[in-house]
């Protein structure tokens, strides 16, 4: 039993006016493989349908732009070139009418291209979300890999088109961030003290991470890796967003994560805990953004680090005269001292426990727990001033951490940038591939895009 699809065209009057094959099916066997639509099927009913439904569009478009619009006298067609668009249901080469413009204007051109010039960006705005939505969250090859595999997109698309596309979207993105200011408070005590009555307060956890560099030709000595930060605010209910950004590359730092905690509705006399894993950038972006901030090291990272050095203390066996057996007591009671902000004590019992680590010649998983347990102490001292009582927070209600669950750093970053060892990123290539991801992990992406293109909104509706 062969099968046509045919498209159908209808006159004003609602009858039959063309009617155009789409495409035939036939099946031999009847098994669940053959049973309803195989992909290639589907993909050549949308592909077939797309091309006759667009030079439909085309035509009748074309058809309109005859006339000119401000005299009704018809306009005469100087010649036609191909013009080729990609869709998210296959590239389409169109015909486009070049025309001469009408002489009851003044004009600075003689000739006008309307669908060209409507077409300028060559590749429909779905097409666009879909890939850029996918490149966020996937490799760029994957993405493209993707798309073919479902949709009867262009055969030529591939993982430098993904690419750039996503970058395009992204300094779309970028353009429209204001300019960056030193310090964003700016309004008066007077003007802060007549604002309504502040939400309750909003939590922003910022931390870094690292990325490994595409190699320089040019600059054998260039790094390595390079840093990004990135965050995450959490407002009352439970809604958060989040941002990430390239240090070294990024100029307007502060103002991205300014408008990220006004999009959750900041006012500056609502109260902002900054919660972050200490280091210089990190604490240098979150200042002068609100003047009711607080400033904590996020318990989050505090535990992080107690649970890697736990770990390791399991591995090591220990002579039967060691000072200090059960290191495991010894880091949970240090964990206890900082849940309850003695700093004081915590430090006392890090030094007892480097202390009775210290060896002349450590074997080396000593020695790689002495030189955790060092690194740890210089961490709570850098930081001792935003060390606080967690415990009595935790009681009363309020964020000490921004992820128990996991880290934000390994949401934003490293599922999609550091997840596969032979991922290197350009700075700038990475910046902007994290505009858009936080875009889309947000689930803000599609809203975005519809701020862009207005009829994607209406056609949705
Ligand atoms: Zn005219």
């Amino acid at each position: 039993m062969p099968l046509k699809v045919q498209i159908v065209f209808e006159n004003d009057a609602g009858e039959p006016a063309v009617v155009q094959e789409v495409a035939q099916i036939e099946r031999d066997v009847f098994s669940p493989a053959t049973l309803g639509l195989t992909l290639e099927d589907a993909k050549g009913i949308l592909r077939g349908l797309q091309r006759h439904l667009v030079t439909q569009q085309i035509e009748d478009y074309q058809q309109q732009q005859l006339t000119c619009p401000d005299c009704q006298q018809p306009r005469r067609i100087k010649d036609r070139r191909k013009l080729v668009y990609r869709s998210l249901f296959g590239k389409l080469q169109l015909q486009c009418d070049r025309l001469f413009h009408c002489d009851c204007q003044p004009q600075e051109k003689k000739s006008l291209s309307p669908l060209s010039d409507l077409l300028a960006e060559r590749t429909a705005p779905e097409l666009l979300y879909v890939e850029t939505k996918f490149a966020a969250l996937m490799s760029f090859e994957q993405s493209a890999q993707l798309l073919a595999e479902v949709l009867p997109v262009d055969e030529q698309l591939n993982a430098a088109t993904v690419r750039n596309h996503t970058q395009q979207m992204a300094e779309r993105l970028e353009a429209e961030l204001g300019e960056e200011r030193f310090m964003y408070i700016d309004s008066c005590e007077w003007d802060i003290a007549a604002l309504p009555q502040p939400d309750m307060p909003l939590t922003m956890g910022i931390d870094g991470g690292y990325v490994r560099a595409i190699k320089s030709q040019s600059d054998p000595k260039q790094p390595h890796h390079f840093e990004i930060i990135t965050g995450k605010s959490i407002a009352d209910d439970g809604s958060s967003k989040c941002f990430g950004l390239v240090n070294s590359y990024d100029q307007k730092p502060k103002r991205r994560v300014f408008e990220m905690l006004q999009s959750q509705g900041m006012q500056m006399n609502q109260q902002v805990t900054f919660l972050s894993d200490g280091g210089d950038t990190v604490r240098e972006l979150q200042l002068y953004l609100n003047p009711q901030a607080e400033h904590l090291l996020d318990w989050f990272h505090i535990t992080m680090r107690i649970t890697v050095m736990t770990q390791i203390a399991k591995g090591v066996t220990f002579p039967d005269d060691w000072p200090d057996k059960d290191i495991g007591l010894t880091l949970e009671s240090i964990k206890w001292y900082l849940w309850h902000g003695n700093v004081f004590r915590a430090l006392q019992a890090i030094d007892w426990l480097a202390d009775s680590l210290y060896t002349e010649d450590t074997p080396s998983k000593h020695g790689k727990l002495f030189k955790k347990v060092e690194e740890f102490k210089t961490y709570i001292s850098n930081n001792q001033p935003f060390i606080t009582n967690y415990g009595e927070r935790y009681r009363n209600g309020e964020r000490i951490a921004t992820g128990f669950v996991e880290s934000t750093v390994n949401q934003v970053i490293s599922k999609r940038m550091v997840k596969r060892q032979q991922m290197r990123w350009s700075q700038k290539g990475a910046h902007l591939l994290l505009q858009v991801r936080t875009k889309v992990l947000d689930g803000d992406w599609r809203e975005t895009f519809e701020r862009w293109y207005s009829e994607l909104a209406a056609q949705a509706a």
